[in-house]
C-alpha cells in the first residue's frame, strides 16, 4: 500500500471528531489492506510501530526531527523553530514549509507504508555512537521522498505524537466492521451507493439520507453470503466470519449477535494487547484465529483503572453492597508476571522494570505459589531503618535508575501488597468475579510483612465500618481506599467502575521556582509570575513544566502575597535580562492545575494548563518535589 493512502485517511480522520465516521473510514482502510501490509497499519493508525507493550520505542528528539526538516528542505532551523514557537505542530510545520520549498534529489521515491514502518522501526533499534546521526538520516530520507501531507503525518508519528483521534473504541469496532459479517437492523444499506452503514440518518459513504429501521423491506436489500438465524444459539461462531451478512428475526436478536462479535474482538485485544495482532488473525484465519489468542505471562497487558468518589456512600453505590474494601497504597503499580523460571515486571504504563527491583524478583520467586501467573499489586517503599512507609514521591526514582541498584536496594526497599490476579497455571482469570480472584491471591500468596502482602480488604455492607476502614488507611500513612465490586471481572485498561478510589484530596504537584518576571503597574515592585519546574531524576536536572502567577494575593490577610514571595525569591536570582530573572532551585510550592499538556516551549515537554498556586511547601527540599515521571504518568492517565 502506498503510505499516501493511509495519509489520505489519516486526514479525513482528523477532519471529523464523530466516532461512526473514523470507524467508517478505518473500516475501508482495513479491507483494503493486503495480508502483509494490515498489522503495520493498524499499528500506524495509532501512530505506532510497535504495540504498546513492546519495549521498543521510536525515541526520536524534536531537535533531530527539525534537523531533517531541515536537510530535506534546505529551510534554516530557526525559521522553523520560530514557525513551530507559533503553530505548536511541528507536523503540520514541515507540511508548510516544505510544500514550497523541497530538496529535489535523485533519491526521492514513492512511499510504501512498509518503507515508512520499516525506517521508523530502524530508529528504535539505533545504539551507540552516531546514533543521533543515522536517526538523522532515517527520518531525513522518507521526508525527502514526502509529499507534504505525508510529511504531517511522517513527522507527527516520529514524535510519538499522531494527533488523528483513533481510539481504542473506534478501532476495534472497526476490526469488527471489516471481517465479522453484519447483522442487518444494526446495518443499513444505502440504496445509492451500496454501502452498509451502521445506524446513522446519512450514508457515511456518499451522504445520502438513509432508512434506518428494522424490517423486511430492509432485509430484501442485502446480498451476500448470508446467515439466517432465529437465536442468537444458532451463530456458530467458528465459521461465523465467512459470511458476509446476519439475518436474525428482530432488532434485539440482531444487537445480541452484534455485541457479541464486539465482545470476541475487545476480548481478543484485552488478551494480546495488541490490535495488529488480532486484525491479523481475522484475516488469516477468520474466528478460529482469535480463538488462538491467548495471555501471555511475557506481555503485559493494560492494567485495570479506577474511578473516583468523593465518599463512602457513593463507593457503595459504584460497587453495590457488600463491597471489598482495600488500602490504597502510596506507591506504584507492578504488574508481576512469572513464565517457568522467568519473572517481568512492568509499570502500569507497561515499562519494563524487572532489573530496576531485583529484590522483588526474588520474593515472588519465594513467597508465591505456582509457576504461570500474572498478578496486580502496588509496590511501596519503606524507611530500612524505621520500617516507616514512605510516600511515592521517595522511591519514584527507583523505576527510571538503571545503575547502583543493589545500593538502592538497600536504601529504598519496597514491600509488594498484591491485589489482583490475572492469569493463574494457565487459566485465564479475566472473566472470574473480584470474590473468586481474591480468593485465589489467598490460597497462594505467603502473607510476609515488609516483603510481600495480601492486600489489606474488609468486606461490607456497613457505611459506618467503611468509613472506619477508610479513616484508618488514612492514619496509616494511605492514601485512602479502593472500593471493589465482588462479583465483577478484571477489565484491562478500562475505567469501568468495577474499582473506585476514595481519596480525601484532588492531584497536586509540588514544584520548584526556578524563574519570574517583575510585575508592571501597581505590582512593579514584586515578582509576579512564576517560572514552574519538576525535577528530572535522570539527569538531576530541574526542567520547565510552566508559569503561574494565579493564586498568589496582593494582601496579607488573603494568604500568600506577592511580596512575600518576592523577599523569599530575591536573595536566590541569579541573572536578570529585561523584566525576566533567574533563580536558583530552592523555594518549593505546591500547584493546582486543570490539565497537563504537551508543549514545545518547556523543557519538560509539558506545560500545565490553568496553574494555581495553593501553597508554600517549606517542609519539602527540592529533591523531593514532583518528579518529570509523575507529570508523564498523570499526563497519560488524563488522557486515559
Ligand atoms: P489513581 O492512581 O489515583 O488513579 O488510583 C489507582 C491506583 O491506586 C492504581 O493504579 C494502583 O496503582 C493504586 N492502588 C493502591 N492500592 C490499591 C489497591 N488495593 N487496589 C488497586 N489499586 C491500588
Amino acid at each position: 500500500m502506498k503510505y499516501s493512502e493511509l495519509a489520505k485517511v489519516y486526514e479525513r480522520l482528523e477532519l471529523t471528531s464523530k466516532r461512526l465516521e473514523k470507524t467508517h473510514f478505518i473500516t475501508q482502510l482495513l479491507k483494503s489492506c493486503s495480508k502483509e501490509d494490515l498489522e503495520k497499519v493498524v499499528l500506524l493508525l495509532q501512530g505506532k510501530v510497535f504495540p504498546s507493550w513492546d519495549e521498543n520505542k521510536i525515541g526520536v528528539a524534536a531537535r533531530t526531527v527539525l534537523k531533517s526538516i531541515n536537510q530535506a528542505s534546505g529551510i534554516e532551523q530557526n525559521k522553523i523553530e520560530t514557525e513551530w514557537k507559533k503553530i505548536g505542530d511541528l507536523g503540520v510545520v514541515a507540511e508548510k514549509l516544505m510544500g514550497k520549498k523541497k530538496q529535489h534529489t535523485l533519491f526521492s521515491q514513492e512511499l510504501t507504508v512498509t518503507k515508512v514502518f520499516n525506517n521508523l522501526r530502524k530508529l528504535s533499534t539505533l545504539e551507540g555512537e552516531g546514533t543521533v546521526a543515522k536517526k538523522n538520516q532515517l527520518v531525513t530520507e522518507l521526508l525527502t521522498s514526502a509529499e507534504p501531507l505525508e510529511v504531517r503525518y511522517i513527522v507527527r508519528t516520529v514524535l510519538e505524537d499522531l494527533r488523528v483521534g483513533v481510539g481504542e473504541g473506534s478501532l476495534r469496532d472497526a476490526i469488527v466492521w471489516a471481517f465479522f459479517p453484519k447483522p442487518v437492523g444494526i446495518f443499513f444499506k444505502c440504496d445509492k451507493c451500496n454501502t452498509l452503514n451502521p445506524s446513522s440518518k446519512k450514508c457515511l459513504s456518499c451522504g445520502e439520507d438513509i432508512n434506518t429501521k428494522f424490517n423486511i423491506e430492509a432485509e430484501k436489500k442485502f446480498s451476500g453470503k448470508t446467515l439466517e438465524i432465529t437465536k442468537i444459539e444458532d451463530v456458530d461462531i467458528d465459521t461465523i466470519t465467512n459470511y458476509d451478512i446476519v439475518k436474525a428475526p428482530d432488532e434485539k436478536t440482531a444487537r445480541k449477535v452484534y455485541d457479541h462479535f464486539i465482545n470476541l474482538v475487545q476480548h481478543a485485544y484485552d488478551v494480546s494487547n495488541d490490535f495488529g495482532t488480532v486484525a491479523q488473525a481475522l484475516k488469516e484465519n477468520g474466528k478460529k484465529g482469535l480463538s488462538k489468542i491467548a495471555l501471555n505471562p511475557e506481555t503485559p497487558i493494560k492494567v485495570m483503572l479506577a474511578q473516583k468518589v468523593s465518599n463512602v456512600d457513593e463507593g457503595f453505590e459504584k460497587v453495590g453492597r457488600p463491597a471489598a474494601i482495600e488500602h490504597k497504597y502510596d506507591g506504584f503499580r507492578l504488574q508481576v508476571h512469572k513464565k517457568g523460571d522467568k519473572i517481568l515486571l512492568f509499570t502500569r504504563r507497561l515499562e519494563n522494570v524487572t532489573k530496576q527491583f531485583p529484590e522483588v524478583v526474588d520474593l515472588v520467586k519465594d513467597h508465591i505459589n505456582g509457576k504461570n501467573f500474572i498478578l496486580d499489586s502496588e509496590a511501596v517503599g519503606f524507611n530500612p531503618k524505621t520500617g516507616k512507609y514512605l510516600p511515592f514521591q521517595h522511591i519514584s526514582q527507583r523505576i527510571r535508575r538503571k545503575y547502583d541498584i543493589p545500593e538502592l536496594v538497600k536504601k529504598l526497599p519496597v514491600e509488594l501488597n498484591v491485589f489482583d490476579v490475572v492469569e493463574y497455571e494457565g487459566k485465564n482469570m479475566l472473566r472470574v468475579s473480584f470474590k473468586e480472584r481474591r480468593d485465589l491471591i489467598k490460597s497462594i500468596v505467603k502473607n510476609t510483612p515488609k516483603k510481600i502482602r495480601i492486600a489489606e480488604q474488609i468486606v461490607t455492607e456497613d457505611n459506618k465500618k467503611a468509613q472506619k476502614f477508610y479513616e484508618d488507611s488514612l492514619k496509616e500513612g494511605n492514601e485512602g481506599v479502593m472500593f471493589k465490586s465482588l462479583d465483577a471481572p478484571y477489565k484491562p485498561g478500562s475505567r469501568v467502575g468495577h474499582m473506585i478510589k476514595l481519596k480525601p484530596v484532588m492531584e497536586s504537584l509540588d514544584l520548584v521556582i526556578v524563574g519570574a518576571e517583575w510585575g508592571t503597574g501597581k505590582r512593579g515592585k514584586w515578582l509576579s509570575s512564576f517560572t514552574l519546574a519538576c525535577l528530572d531524576e535522570d539527569t538531576h536536572d530541574f526542567v520547565e513544566v510552566g508559569k503561574v502567577g494565579t493564586g498568589v494575593k496582593e494582601k496579607e490577610e488573603e494568604g500568600l502575597t506577592f511580596n512575600q514571595m518576592t523577599e523569599l525569591l530575591k536573595p536566590h536570582i541569579t541573572s536578570e535580562k529585561g523584566r525576566e530573572v533567574k533563580i536558583k532551585p530552592k523555594i518549593v510550592i505546591e500547584v493546582h492545575y486543570e490539565e497537563i499538556q504537551k508543549s514545545p516551549t518547556y523543557g519538560s515537554g509539558y506545560a500545565l494548563r490553568f496553574p494555581r498556586v495553593i501553597r508554600l511547601r517549606e517542609d519539602r527540599n527540592p529533591k523531593e518535589i514532583s518528579t518529570l515521571d509523575m507529570v508523564e504518568e498523570l499526563f497519560f492517565e488524563q488522557k486515559k
